[in-house]
């Protein structure tokens, strides 16, 4: 139900599409009892019949088009619509030329049916519902106007009365119907607008975010660098040390703040290109050395030998898989006062072949009835060992739902002072 310009939603259009292809299947079904039903029976006229085993044609096709075609909504159910109101005013016309109760009844009967077209139209169509709709009012209302104004009822039949309860429905239910429907249509389109305003205005500011604040803070990192390479010792270095944690702290919560609000809007997409995992591992690991060497701890990337070949070749989006891997690793270094903390990359053999990405640390560990938890958004433990360790409590949370997107799922094992083992598993695509 879009009126008014309502762009389309895939994933919303798919849903419906879908739905609809199940509803138009079960019709379809109806229509072919209907038909053997009412052709033993023998009560309607042949119109009926020919009627009701088309419609079930026409709708067996739609639901298996919309099964099929899901982008093809719009056009498939403006066409079953448009022949199902055909049909209908068929059947009225046959109806009318029967002299007697049963064509009388049904003439009565098939007026009532067309709001649920109308619903139909303006539930499941993008654009033209309202059109299609008063179109079909319009063929409704000549075709009622010619039976009982030009051509005449039958004189003194007892339905008689029944032509001033038809008369009422065509002339007050089916416009109101419609233009109930065109109201709902058009709050619905506005509350998008204004929903898809509001969410352009996130992403502009997410935009000015990213752009305006973290380049500077990106060049106010360089500049902390090489005033480190200069100070030695004292409460300088002490000073210079603060500045860079504090500077590098506002980075990862930037990085985790966007891409979390970022993951909600419509235009997210994957950007996947065949790129050079083993490089990347390396990439990752380097940039984080030196405040691994800082904390006086281990570093180590490894790829398993016999998969490097075929690592260094993956269809991957490297700037999603960057920030998983950046998060894991951040947290090991985080979480970890003494020992080591390695990254791993291997393939997983299948069928089918899976990629996993492995952070292990010996640090702090994880109480197990926390382990679902961290996963959670603006979550953190406490643990008095780590006191000074500052987050967000997104970056786990940004890792799952990278993950879910990436077509893959994250795993945690930990015991607690021990350390913990963090493992992304995702669909590996190889080019060889
Ligand atoms: P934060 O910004 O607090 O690091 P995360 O979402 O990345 O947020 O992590 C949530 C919580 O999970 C952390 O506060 C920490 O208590 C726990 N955690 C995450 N990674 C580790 C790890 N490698 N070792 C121990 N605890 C961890």
């Amino acid at each position: 139900m879009a009126e008014g310009g309502t762009p389309p939603r895939p994933d919303t259009d798919l849903l419906a599409a879908r739905l609809l292809a199940r509803v138009c299947g079960v019709v379809a079904v109806g229509a072919l009892f209907a038909w053997y039903h009412d052709g033993q029976a023998g009560w309607n006229t042949p119109w009926d019949r020919y009627a009701a085993i088309t419609m079930s044609g026409v709708y067996a096709v739609a639901s298996l088009l919309l099964w099929r075609r899901p982008l093809w909504l719009n056009t498939v159910t403006a066409v079953a619509l448009g022949i199902t109101a055909v049909f209908f005013l068929g059947t009225l016309h046959e109806a009318a030329r029967i002299e007697s109760a049963v064509g009388l009844y049904s003439m009565a009967s098939n007026a009532q049916f067309m709001p649920l077209v109308y619903v139909t139209a303006f539930v499941a169509m993008r654009s033209g519902a309202a059109l299609l709709s008063w179109g079909m009012y319009a063929g409704v209302l000549a075709l009622y106007g010619w039976l009982y104004g030009v051509r005449g009822l039958p004189p003194d039949t007892p339905f008689r009365a029944m032509s001033s309860h038809v008369w009422a429905v065509l002339l007050f239910v089916h416009p109101a119907c419609i233009l109930a429907l065109q109201y709902i249509a058009t709050l619905k389109g506005r509350l998008h607008r204004a929903e898809s305003e509001a969410q352009q205005g996130k992403e502009r500011f997410l935009a000015m975010l990213s752009h305006e604040i973290r380049t500077p803070l990106q060049a106010m990192l360089g500049s902390i660098e090489l005033l480190a390479l200069k100070v030695q010792g004292g409460p300088e270095q002490r000073a210079v040390d603060r500045l860079r944690r504090a500077a590098a702290q506002l980075d990862t919560h930037l990085r985790d703040v966007t891409e979390y609000t970022r993951l909600d809007s419509p235009g997210w997409r994957l950007h996947n290109e065949v790129i050079d995992l083993v490089a990347l591992v390396e990439e990752v690991a380097e940039q984080l050395r030196p405040q691994a060497e800082r904390q006086g701890l281990a570093l180590h990337h490894r790829v398993a030998p016999a998969d490097e070949a075929l690592l260094r070749q993956v269809e991957l989006d490297p700037t999603r898989v960057r920030q998983i891997l950046l998060n894991l690793l951040g947290n090991a270094l985080k979480y970890t006062l003494t020992g080591e903390v390695i990254l791993k990359a291997s393939r997983l053999a299948g069928p089918p072949d899976r990629l996993c990405l492995e952070v292990i640390d010996t640090g702090i560990g994880i109480p197990p009835e926390e382990l679902t938890r961290i996963f959670e958004p603006y979550i953190r433990l406490e643990d008095e060992r780590v006191q000074r360790a500052s987050g967000s409590g997104l970056g786990l949370a940004v890792v799952q739902r990278l993950t879910a997107r990436l077509g893959g799922e994250v795993s945690v094992h930990s015991t607690l002072d021990l350390g913990s083992r963090f493992a992304v598993i995702l669909p590996l695509v190889a080019r060889q």
